[in-house]
C-alpha cells in the first residue's frame, strides 16, 4: 500500500515540502506520496479526522493552522506542548501526535546566521503566529536575554508572551504594538532581527521600510525566497538569510519521525534547490 503524507495549509501552493519530502521518499525507497491540501480553518478539523486512516504515516501542518490545530490532536510532545504550536503530526494507531520541527528547523538557521559571530542575546521578532512561537521558544533555551515581538494584531502578541510566562521568567519577553517608530527604536539596540510574518510571500512586501534598518543586524526571514526584506538589510550592509535552511531541518525532523530512518538530507537539500 502507498502511504501517504499530507501538508494541510491555506495556501499550500507555494510549498517547496513536497517536493524535498518526495525526494526524500524516492531515495530510501519508501512508497509513500505527499499530497498538498489546502484547506480553510473551518475545513480543518474534517482533515485532520481524515488522518487518522491506516493509509497515512502523518502530516505537516503550516500556515495558519498550526496553533488552531493544537486542541484537534490526541497528544502532544512536551515541546510541541511547551510551544502550543504544532508543525508536524504521526499516528498512533488511530491516536494523532503532535510535534514541532520548527525549532530544530529555526536552530540550524540561527547558528547559520550566526556563523562565528557572538551568539546575539537580544532579538526582535516581527509576528506572533506559529512560526514565531517556536522561534521565541528557541531564542528563550538559546539564553537570549530580551526579545521584543511585535504583531500587527497585539493580542496575540501579548497572549504570546503570556503563554512563554513561567519559561521566561529569568529574561524580558515583551510584545510590542506595531509602530514604525517604535520598531525603528528596538531595531537601534538588537542585534538580531527575524521576520516570522507571512509579508513578503507576496514579492515585494516588506513588512519594515528600508530606512529603518540599521547597518549591522542580522537578519533572518522565514520565508524562503529572497524577500524584499532580506534584499534591503543586505543592501544597508546587514548579514541576512532567508527560510531554507529551517525548511531543510524542519522537514529532515519531520521525516525522521513518520519513518524512523535516517533523513536524507543532502538529497533533500537539492530537492529545494539549495
Ligand atoms: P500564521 O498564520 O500563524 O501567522 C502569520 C503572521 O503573519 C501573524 O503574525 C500575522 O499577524 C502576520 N501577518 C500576516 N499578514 C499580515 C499583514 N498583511 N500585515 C501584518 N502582519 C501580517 O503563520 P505562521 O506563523 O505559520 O507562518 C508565518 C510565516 O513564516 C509564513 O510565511 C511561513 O511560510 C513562514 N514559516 C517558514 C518556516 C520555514 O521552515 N522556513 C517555518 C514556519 C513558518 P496577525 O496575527 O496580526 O494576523
Amino acid at each position: 500500500m502507498t502511504r501517504r503524507v499530507v501538508l494541510i495549509g491555506h495556501p499550500v501552493a507555494h510549498s517547496l515540502s513536497g517536493a524535498m519530502q518526495q525526494a526524500a521518499f524516492d531515495s530510501v525507497g519508501i512508497d509513500a506520496r505527499y499530497e498538498l491540501w489546502d484547506r480553510s480553518p473551518v475545513e480543518l478539523a474534517d482533515a485532520i479526522g481524515e488522518l487518522r486512516g491506516s493509509d497515512f504515516l502523518g502530516a505537516n501542518v503550516t500556515i495558519p493552522h498550526k496553533e488552531r490545530v493544537v486542541p484537534m490532536i490526541d497528544r502532544l510532545t512536551e515541546e510541541a506542548h511547551a510551544i502550543g504550536a504544532v508543525n508536524t503530526l504521526t499516528r498512533e494507531g488511530k491516536r494523532l501526535v503532535g510535534h514541532n520541527t520548527d525549532v530544530p528547523g529555526f536552530k540550524a538557521a540561527l547558528d547559520e546566521l550566526v556563523g562565528r559571530q557572538k551568539m546575539p542575546r537580544n532579538g526582535v521578532v516581527l509576528g506572533a503566529g506559529g512560526g514565531s512561537r517556536a522561534v521565541v521558544y528557541g531564542l528563550i533555551r538559546e539564553g537570549f536575554q530580551r526579545v521584543v515581538v511585535f504583531n500587527r494584531h497585539l493580542h496575540r502578541a501579548e497572549a504570546l508572551v503570556k503563554h512563554f510566562g513561567r519559561s521566561a521568567a529569568h529574561m524580558e519577553l515583551r510584545a510590542m504594538p506595531w509602530h514604525e517608530s517604535i520598531i525603528e527604536a528596538e531595531l537601534a539596540k538588537t542585534k538580531l532581527l527575524v521576520n516570522a510574518t507571512s509579508i513578503g510571500l507576496v514579492p515585494d512586501e516588506s513588512p519594515i521600510p528600508a530606512e529603518i534598518i540599521p547597518p549591522d543586524l542580522l537578519v533572518l526571514d522565514l520565508i524562503y525566497n529572497r524577500t524584499r526584506l532580506l534584499r534591503d538589510a543586505e543592501a544597508a550592509g546587514c548579514r541576512a538569510r532567508d527560510g531554507g535552511t529551517m525548511l531543510l531541518h524542519q522537514g529532515a525532523a519531520a521525516f525522521a519521525r513518520w519513518t524512523g530512518v535516517e533523513p536524507p538530507v543532502a538529497v533533500m537539500r537539492a530537492a529545494l534547490g539549495a
